[in-house]
């Protein structure tokens, strides 16, 4: 769709993949980005629907993390899976939130989307250090809607 290809650059959407592989060089975790342009229901209940049908639920250690954008409705939610929820602190994805929210008042997307990965990676990295045999489990590419 239109309107999210515009959201961001090609050179953006590069150097949000770069972002997160390199989270992920310090966390098993596994960081996935979706956007598009508007949710038909409520934001948090298509994060999950996303997290599903995008499998991310078949990590082994249940440690991902994905960031949903709706574009058109200005919208975010961080979903994390249960591996990650068991052993966090309640407000675990706060600093994330905070962040990405910071940059993107401001309508800095690309740099809100980057920070938030990157400060995700730091806080996933003391539940879900990076393993010498870690395997990449879920793709970095950016998912579109
Ligand atoms: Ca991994
Ligand atoms: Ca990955």
């Amino acid at each position: 769709m239109q309107v999210v290809e515009d959201f961001l650059s090609a050179k953006e959407e590069q150097e949000i993949i770069a972002a997160i592989q390199a989270a992920e060089r310090n966390t098993s975790g596994e960081i996935r980005v979706h956007i598009e342009a508007k949710a038909v229901k409520d934001h948090y209940k298509r994060a999950v629907k996303i997290f599903s049908h995008l499998k991310m639920h078949k990590t082994k250690a249940r440690n991902g993390m994905l960031l949903y954008i709706s574009v058109l409705d200005k919208k975010f939610v961080i979903y994390g899976d249960k591996g990650i929820n068991e052993v966090v602190e309640d407000d675990f994805w706060e600093a994330t939130k905070n962040s990405i929210q910071t940059h993107f008042q401001k309508g800095a997307f690309k740099a809100g989307i980057t920070t938030g990965i990157e400060v995700a990676g730091k806080a996933l990295k003391r539940y879900f250090p990076y393993q010498k045999e870690d395997v990449d489990e879920l793709s970095n590419e950016i998912s579109k809607g």
